[in-house]
């Protein structure tokens, strides 16, 4: 008996995650960008910057560019309109983008002194659970950085994160789970095999969902680096799919249309983000997720437990879970008797059996064996 990592037969997630979405976010962009992902199932997690700064950046539009003033996300009536009835039908999901986006990748914003890094945070999560009625669970730092006291104040607002692992193993405290996953990632790097704690790591109870894969402007040059771009995206999904792992893969709406176009313009990395999506359509058993739903199943799974007896195996939960899939050895079998829902049971193209599991707070799914 075996508990596979995600939900419902899904041998791997897969989560789109767009960074920068604020005041200046027109809802048309999106709609033009994520129309078809969204057709084809894709769910969409929006890195929301709750009070952005006009920096000097290409994220900014030129008419605000430098000015340096503060935005408030809650000001973009259109945008919130636009976004809110997807928030609640579970196509897009909302994650909080640092405060301002204010510094640069050298002076990050949320380097400062712990009392006002952590009123930043809690002012930025206010203003987003005010307008999208949901919990913020996710913490995108922007630059992807983040400080150890950062990190403290994180856990203190049961915030988990997604950012590149090295980058988080280096600038956090120290904790017996962080020297697990370092060990983890050398494993990873010596023998190229996926664990899948790498793209999912657990520091202290803040969960890192780390993106595998950013489909930034710079791979879409010319011809020749998009098809590189590409092979090394179905490089690393194989690796992650034969692994039953995550793959994140980071995006930036404004990209395509560069400087504030209207219409796409970067249509290279349009269709080769199209392309990926149908790739990643085409295989079997993806599960099709939110961030937020990655962290919650996660979280949720952790809670299973899964006691050894003398004739099996007793599975529970202390809280509902929906779709935990077992593979079972040709001797197991599920005692359905005591159930309230059947398990479906699924044979896998190989010929391995499959249960799918419906449980209600402790309740015990006995496998026996013989
Ligand atoms: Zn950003």
């Amino acid at each position: 008996m075996r508990i596979l990592p995600w939900p419902n037969l899904a041998q791997m997630a897969f989560a789109i995650r767009d960074d920068d979405i604020g005041f200046f976010t027109p809802p048309e962009k999106l709609q033009l960008l994520y129309e078809s992902a969204i057709r084809k199932g894709f769910k969409i997690s929006l890195s929301v910057i709750p009070m952005q700064k006009a920096t000097n950046d290409l994220s900014v539009p030129p008419a605000f560019r430098g000015k340096n003033t503060f935005h408030s996300v809650k000001e973009n009536k259109e945008l919130i309109e636009y976004l809110l009835p997807m928030v609640k039908e579970r196509v897009v999901d909302i994650l909080q983008h640092g405060y301002s986006h204010g510094g640069s990748s050298f002076t990050p914003e949320l380097l400062l002194n712990g009392r006002k890094m952590g009123r930043l945070l809690c002012d930025g999560k206010a203003i987003l659970e005010e307008i999208f009625d949901e919990e913020i669970k996710v913490f995108v730092p922007p630059w992807e950085f983040l400080t150890a006291k950062t990190w403290r104040e994180l856990a203190n607002k049961k915030l988990n994160v997604s950012m590149a692992t090295h980058k988080y193993l280096l600038g956090t405290p120290f904790t017996v789970d962080k020297l697990r996953a370092l060990i983890n990632l050398v494993a990873f790097n010596i023998t190229e095999q996926h664990c899948f704690t790498v793209e999912v790591t657990k520091v202290s109870d803040v969960l890192n969902v780390s993106p595998a894969y950013r489909h930034y402007i710079g791979g879409y040059d010319s011809r020749q680096s998009a098809d590189r771009t590409f092979w090394s995206f179905k490089t690393i999904f194989e690796k992650l799919y034969a692994g039953n792992g995550c793959l994140i893969a980071a995006n930036h709406y404004w990209e395509y249309f560069i400087d504030w176009e209207d219409r796409i313009t970067s249509k290279l990395q349009k269709k080769y983000f199209d392309q990926m999506l149908d790739f990643v359509d085409g295989k079997k058993h993806v599960w099709k997720c939110g961030l937020n739903e990655i962290v919650q199943w996660v979280k949720l799974r952790e809670s299973v437990i899964a006691e050894e007896k003398d004739d099996g195996v007793i599975v529970c939960a202390p809280q509902r879970v929906a779709g935990l899939t077992v593979w079972l050895s040709s001797c197991e079998h599920i005692d359905s008797r005591l159930l309230d829902t059947d398990p479906i049971e699924v044979e896998g193209t190989d010929g391995s059996r499959y249960a799918v599991l419906n449980m209600k707070p402790d309740e015990k799914v006995h496998i026996t064996h013989g």
